[in-house]
């Protein structure tokens, strides 16, 4: 038999290459490959004998009868003091700050880095589970596992680049230990759901560290990128947060190493905007994830994007705390700078993300029973938005959402060519955004002014 993984999940589009279905399979029949698209997939070894399902139970992508309301309550819901928000889900405690040491090369703050390090020096755990560079072009990252807190910083920054975990945790099952994982919401869910299936899991993996997510990329999207800055040929390697003294926090940039040896930056909005915004190169499955702060993670670390900390361009993060051991720990910290914020300013921080995550998702939801297709069980209900230009917005996006990962492919990764495609919609979307701006600020200002009126 044909793996129900494949049928029910990857020939729908909806993988976003976690592995936890391969990790979890008992005959060990799948392996996760590279698809034409640059993004990971399961793929079948040989057939499946047992039908046991267990695949689909641990896929974050399924309706597995778990959502990360109902795990997030599992987890943390009885914890004294613990709230909750429909955006965050839990949180003990919430803080902005900084490790000085860390965060020259770390994405924003470094206190992701800080605090794995921490838990392997203070021998909170044996292991840290991360993502490092692994100077192999056709993969160019990687999910690792550290035992030396010093060997964590290899994988300081954050990698725009698929990985998956079926390795590691294929290592955890086979080794005993007590380990840190990080990971996106995505990916600590199907660890969630994972582990609720697995007792080793279950007892070994003892702290999730998540990041905030707004959207994944294919590794075209590196591969793009790089041409764009005239890091022509393979990219060998690529530092995605680099950080200018003379620039804003959110003006990074990123750093290509060519194969003829040279290294090639580019700045965030010398072009990498443009593609990120605009969801070129991103995995369908991402249009459909309605979790913005890594619900079910013990901690979430994120960008400080908020105009009294995002001109710093050494960088800071927002902290979101579920787990009271995450508490001690990040409250008894040596050698950062953290300061209780309230967890509104962490929802104000990511409110694009929010709005693109929830209502926006109810309007793709609808729009999906509208072409015939069975909308996928989310938190959110479909609902089809009242704003003609956000429907409009959402369907240009969508259509160069899909048209970049053909196109990058027929124009056989030649810039010009893809530039040339993608054009006519770049021009179509900047209408509908300045007509929307014309029209729509205005009804804002009145919604708002209107008591119970939703904005949409
Ligand atoms: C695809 C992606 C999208 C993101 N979107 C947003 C967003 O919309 N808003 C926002 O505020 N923040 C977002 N982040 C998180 C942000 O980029 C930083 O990771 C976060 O602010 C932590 O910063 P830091 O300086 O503490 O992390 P660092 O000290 O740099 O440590 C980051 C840690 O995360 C690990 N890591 C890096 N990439 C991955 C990955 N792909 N999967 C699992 N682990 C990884 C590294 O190995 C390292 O241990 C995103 C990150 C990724 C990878
Ligand atoms: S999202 Fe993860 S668990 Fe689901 S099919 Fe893809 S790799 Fe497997
Ligand atoms: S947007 Fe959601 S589905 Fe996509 S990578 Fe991020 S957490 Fe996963």
């Amino acid at each position: 038999m044909r793996p129900v993984i494949l049928s029910s999940v990857v020939d729908r589009n909806l993988c976003i290459g976690c592995g936890l279905c391969a990790a979890l399979c008992p005959q060990n029949i799948l392996t996760m490959q590279w698809n034409r698209y640059g993004e990971y997939n399961p793929t079948e070894a040989s057939p499946c004998t047992t039908e046991c399902g267990l695949c689909t139970k641990v896929c974050p992508f399924t309706d597995s009868g778990e959502n990360e309301d109902t795990i997030g309550e599992r987890l943390y819901g009885k914890i004294p003091g613990i709230r909750h928000l429909p955006e965050t889900g839990y949180y003990l405690a919430s803080y902005v700050g900084y490790s000085e040491k860390h965060r020259p090369t770390s994405a924003s703050g470094g206190i992701a880095t800080w605090l794995l390090e921490a838990l392997l020096a203070e021998g909170i755990v044996d292991h840290v589970i991360c993502v490092a560079p692994t100077g192999d072009p056709e993969r160019l990252f990687s999910f690792r596992v550290f035992d030396i807190p010093e060997d964590v910083r290899t994988g300081a920054g954050s990698a725009y680049y698929p990985v998956e975990m079926s390795g590691v945790i294929r290592h955890v099952l086979a080794h005993s230990g007590r380990y840190a994982i990080t990971g996106l919401p995505c990916f600590v869910k199907a660890v969630r759901l994972a582990q609720k299936k697995n007792p080793k899991l279950r007892e070994r993996i003892v702290f999730t560290v998540g990041l905030v997510c707004g959207q994944m990329k294919s590794r075209h999207f590196t591969e793009y990128v790089a041409s764009i800055a005239g890091a022509g040929g393979k990219v060998m390697g690529v530092r995605y947060r680099g950080k200018s003294p003379d620039r804003s926090a959110s003006n990074f940039y990123y750093s290509f190493l060519a194969e003829n040896g040279e290294e090639k930056q580019i700045f965030w909005n010398e072009g990498i905007s443009e593609a990120w915004t605009n969801r070129w190169f991103t995995p369908n499955a991402c249009n459909y994830c309605d979790d913005v702060f890594a619900e079910c993670a013990d901690v979430t670390c994120m960008d400080a994007w908020l105009p009294e900390y995002s001109r710093d361009s050494r960088g800071a993060n927002l902290v979101l705390v579920r787990s009271s051991d995450m508490r001690e720990v990040i409250e008894g910290g040596q050698g950062i700078n953290l300061k209780p914020v309230p967890i509104e300013k962490l929802v104000q921080s990511q409110a694009g993300v929010v709005a693109i995550k929830r209502r926006q998702l109810w309007h793709r939801l609808c729009r999906d029973r509208e072409k015939g297709l069975k909308p996928l069980k989310k938190r959110v209900k479909p609902e089809k938005s009242k704003n003609p230009l956000l429907c409009k917005e959402v369907a240009l996006k969508e259509q160069m959402q899909r048209i970049s990962k053909e196109c990058w492919i027929t124009c056989e990764a030649e810039k010009d060519c893809f530039r040339q495609v993608m054009h006519p919609h770049l021009v179509r979307l900047q209408r509908s955004l300045i007509i929307s701006r014309i029209i729509v600020l205005p009804l804002r200002i009145i919604r708002k002014a209107i008591p119970g009126k939703r904005d949409e």
